[in-house]
């Protein structure tokens, strides 16, 4: 089993729902630790640099749009397998396909307004922890 690190953030909707606490209980749960956070607005600049690999899709700009729509809790998880872990935890990108008991399915309202975000693939990964964290701002322990 590999230690990874995946990037999750908690999007505008979770946010304003006050479900950051129950999102962490449940990362913690499964044996992620959180190694660095971050709570920020996101700038539309920021929003559509983390998305580019989005920008030629339809939903581009509604994404934009929500995701600087309020504030947004950014972490770097560790643990083993985290990135596959923290997907499986995430449930699919529509709630309502996303399984029973994923936080998707759980506290997300539509495909839109989905709750979390993480990190598909290794390479992904490292590229979006830097993203919003410079190295000397992570802690692993
Ligand atoms: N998204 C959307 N409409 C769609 C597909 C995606 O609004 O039809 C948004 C949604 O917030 C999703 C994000 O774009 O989480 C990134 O899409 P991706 O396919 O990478 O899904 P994820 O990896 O987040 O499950």
């Amino acid at each position: 089993m590999a230690i990874e690190r995946t990037l999750s953030i908690i999007k505008p909707d979770a946010v304003a729902k006050n479900v950051i606490g129950q999102i962490y209980s449940r990362f913690e749960g499964a044996g992620l630790k959180i190694v660095a956070a971050r709570m920020t607005q996101l700038s539309r600049a920021e929003a559509e640099g983390f998305y580019a690999v989005h920008a030629a899709r339809p939903f581009f700009k509604d994404l934009v749009d929500f995701m600087v729509s309020g504030p947004v809790m950014i972490t770097v998880l560790e643990g083993e397998n985290a990135i596959a872990a923290h997907r499986d935890l995430m449930g699919a990108t529509d709630p309502k396909k996303a399984e029973k008991g994923t936080i998707r399915a759980d506290f997300a309202d539509s495909i839109d307004a989905n709750a979390v975000h993480g990190s598909d693939a290794a390479e992904t990964a490292a590229v979006e922890i830097a993203y919003y964290f410079p190295a000397l701002n992570v802690y692993s322990r």
